[in-house]
């Protein structure tokens, strides 16, 4: 099956600085893109809104790349993520 995906190469920019960057938006794995999920209630049918997506049925991903010196504070942080 065919499949989209998003590749973000990490490489240092001219100055140290935080780099973020949004992807595409996807289809919500949670409610499948419906945007929320049937119920039953005491006066009919509902649709319960999805708390992943927000009722949208896409969601979408921010990353941050947060460049750090590689100074004894930054291995120290370094080792608590790596
Ligand atoms: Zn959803």
């Amino acid at each position: 099956m065919s499949k989209r995906q998003t590749i973000i190469t990490v490489e240092p920019p001219q100055r140290i600085r935080k780099d973020v960057f949004g992807t595409a938006p996807v289809v919500c794995s949670y409610c499948n893109g419906q945007g929320g999920f049937p119920r039953q209630g005491a006066s009919g049918s509902y649709m319960e809104r999805c708390p992943d997506c927000d009722g949208t049925g896409e969601v979408f991903a921010v990353v941050t790349v947060d460049w750090q010196p590689y100074s004894d504070e930054g291995k120290a942080q370094l080792e608590t993520v790596y």
